[in-house]
């Protein structure tokens, strides 16, 4: 029988183990941490019964794949559940935006600016099934919708301040802002809007929804299908050198390239070992969990109603963070990225009091402590906040890191997205997946299609593996 060991048991590693044990694969899971799921983790952080994600808290990327419709986690415990308003994003002076799953209502909302959002997510979240047939595989690939991506790659290929100029009310230019940070790049770089157009049309293609009772659900569903394929997950195992895995005929590691030129020591070719090496990881997160007496008292009411909360005012302003993080300096008020998930998921919640989420955007590796500098930043948008803090706790930096190797200097998305790695992911090679050496894999999301808790990396790189060794 074909044997695999996955090092690394995040959404990622989960994925390869199920898509190598759904193909007769023996698969043990090895996780250094006493917890399984990596990126895909929840707990009561706070409060006891406060339900808090530790990491990834919105799925727009995980409801429809091909992972997806491969394997039926829902039978396994997954439930999606939405919000009402997916994500927004207040300003000063109690303005702000706000994006419905409808393009339409999403419009209706935005004035005058409304037939221009329509003219750029209209037609793309129409096409938005075809388009990720492309975009959640490897990029250098033959396109099974060339007229669709290259629609796609039209908008995403702008630098972010630039496909802004679209629209001409500060809301709607500050709704694309929001989605555009969570690249983590400077707005006038080349590429920048690709992760805000694909997260944009992902919203009203998908939503954006939270997994009912927590993440970790998600993880607890991958888990409980691997299991009943024969699969086995064992934590509290840090894997250091591939010596340690025995001779299994396939390895795959969800882990940073880095940490895969470690690990595979002298047994990865020189230049494979260079280029992980050279992988370039973004700026950092800092991380703040709260338990809330009742809710955020967002002066723009639809903030109240919506799952994830763009904290940051108008687009030039963000646009001047995130080029302070990239060059390595601390802003004063930070893009933070507010959690609600108890909004659409009430369960997370008890006795009135909600958990909830921010994290800031920060330099990597940055030192410093951001808690006041991200209730700062909510307290202007929902004035009131402070005083209904219960509790709180945070994860700096090196917490993040502590929490996760994966997460080098507070990177949360696996890597910068900069032009090179976005088409290149982890390196120049027609096989992203591979490490050099027979049977051994790189899967996480440092590998295409990137960040997010969707599982195509592992799905990916675990076919190719089973395909090379079945050649
Ligand atoms: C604060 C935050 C918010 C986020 N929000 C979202 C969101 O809303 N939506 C979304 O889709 N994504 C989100 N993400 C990103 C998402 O969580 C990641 O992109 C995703 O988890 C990556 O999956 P992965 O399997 O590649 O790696 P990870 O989930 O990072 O898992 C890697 C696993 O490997 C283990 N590991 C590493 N090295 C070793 C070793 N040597 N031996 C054994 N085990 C090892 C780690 O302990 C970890 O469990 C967020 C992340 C963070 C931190």
């Amino acid at each position: 029988m074909t044997s695999a060991v996955v090092v690394g048991s995040g959404p990622n590693g989960l994925a390869a183990a199920l898509t190598l044990a759904a193909e007769g694969v023996s698969v043990r899971v090895l996780e250094a941490a006493d917890t399984p799921g990596g990126g895909t983790r929840s707990s009561e952080l706070t409060l006891p019964g406060l339900i808090h994600d530790e990491c990834s808290g919105f799925h727009p990327l995980a409801v429809d794949t091909p992972f997806s419709r491969g394997f039926d986690l829902q039978s396994h415990g997954l439930t999606w559940l939405w919000p009402e308003i997916q994500y927004a994003h207040p300003l000063d002076g109690g303005r702000g935006a706000a994006a419905w799953q409808s393009v339409d209502e999403t419009s209706a909302a935005l004035g005058v600016d409304g037939k221009r959002w329509i003219s750029v997510f209209g037609a793309l979240t129409d096409r938005f099934d075809d388009i990720t047939v492309d975009f959640l595989q490897p990029i250098l690939h033959v396109p099974a919708h060339p007229l669709k991506l290259a629609r796609f790659g039209a908008y995403a290929g702008l630098p972010a301040n630039v496909l802004a100029r679209v629209w001409s009310t500060e809301e709607a230019r500050a709704l694309f802002a929001g989605v555009a940070a969570h690249a983590f790049r400077p707005f006038s770089s080349p590429v920048s809007s690709a992760v805000g157009v694909a997260l944009g049309a992902a919203a009203h293609r998908y939503g954006w929804p939270v997994a009912e009772g927590g993440s970790g659900t998600i993880s607890r569903a991958m888990i409980s299908l691997l299991e009943s394929l024969g699969g086995k997950v064992e934590t509290g195992i840090e894997v250091e050198t591939l010596d340690e895995l025995g001779s299994p005929d396939l390895v795959m590691l969800d882990v940073a390239p880095s940490a895969a030129a470690r690990i595979a020591g002298d047994r990865m070719p020189r230049h494979v070992a260079r280029a992980l090496r050279r992988f370039r990881h973004g700026p950092g997160s800092f991380k703040v969990e709260f338990a809330i007496a009742g809710e955020v008292p967002w002066t723009y009411e639809p903030a109240r109603r919506c799952g994830t909360v763009h904290v940051g005012g108008a687009l030039s302003e963000i646009a001047a963070t995130e080029r302070q993080v990239n060059r390595g300096q601390m802003p004063e008020r930070p893009f933070v990225l507010a959690g609600q998930q108890y909004v659409a998921d009430p369960s997370r919640s008890h006795d009135g009091v909600n958990p909830f989420y921010a994290y800031a955007h920060v330099p990597s590796g940055w030192t410093g402590d951001a808690t006041s500098l991200i209730e700062n930043q909510i307290e202007r948008f929902a004035p009131g906040f402070k005083d209904r803090i219960l509790d709180r706790r945070v994860r700096d930096v090196a917490a993040m890191e502590a929490h996760n190797a994966n997460y080098i200097g507070g990177d949360v998305v696996t890597g910068a997205n900069d032009p090179l790695q976005l088409v290149f992911r982890p390196r120049a090679t027609l096989n992203p997946y591979s490490t050099g050496i027979e049977g051994v894999s790189l899967c996480s999301a440092a590998t295409p299609p990137g960040a997010g808790a969707h599982g195509m990396c592992g799905y990916n790189a675990a076919k190719r593996a089973l395909q090379r060794l079945r050649a």
